[in-house]
């Protein structure tokens, strides 16, 4: 079988759905800031392909039989790596993909874009003696998340840039 698929999603900016075995995937396409959905579990295969279609999304999964679909080539992005290194690296030099877009610009468990926490998010979210200290703290709104510059973020942003060294080392 030859495969075609993803050169011709006409996509701008990139929207992504991942299938459910690509959690960790989606996980960090939403950390760089793309728009990335994950289907309920157990979707079949037919309401991911017309889901991507309707929200115009690069449907990227590690199931080949999703290939089959007519509109393979026009929005199923198929990964043959066997882990999720492999598979990021796939991603990357397919699309280019620029992961240091807005880093922290949405929620890495649901999608949803993040804004400066207030104080009051702060305490809310995140309660204990002071909340958190830091400037520069995120909020999700949805799953009431706080993101902020520490150690964690920190190997995240050095994650994406490493990233970002496979295009150029290409
Ligand atoms: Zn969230």
């Amino acid at each position: 079988m030859k495969l075609i698929e993803g050169s011709l999603c006409p996509l701008a900016p990139l929207r992504f759905l991942c299938d459910e075995m690509l959690i960790n995937v989606a996980q960090w396409l939403r950390v760089a800031g793309y728009d990335t959905s994950l289907p309920a579990p157990g979707s079949p295969d037919r309401q991911l392909v017309d889901c991507s279609r309707a929200e115009q999304r690069w449907l990227v999964t590690a199931d080949a039989d999703l290939l089959e679909f007519a509109c393979a080539p026009f929005y199923v992005l198929f990964l043959s790596g066997r882990d999720d290194q492999a598979r990021l690296r796939e991603l990357t030099l397919r699309l280019d993909l620029d992961w240091c877009l807005a880093p922290f610009s949405r929620c890495k468990n649901c999608n949803t874009p993040l804004h400066t926490a207030s104080e009051r998010e702060k305490q809310l979210f995140h309660p204990g003696p002071g909340g958190v200290s830091n400037d520069t703290v995120w909020a999700c709104v949805t799953c009431r998340q706080l993101y902020w510059e520490g150690s964690h973020v920190r190997r995240m942003r050095s994650r994406l840039e490493a990233m970002n060294a496979w295009r150029d080392s290409h």
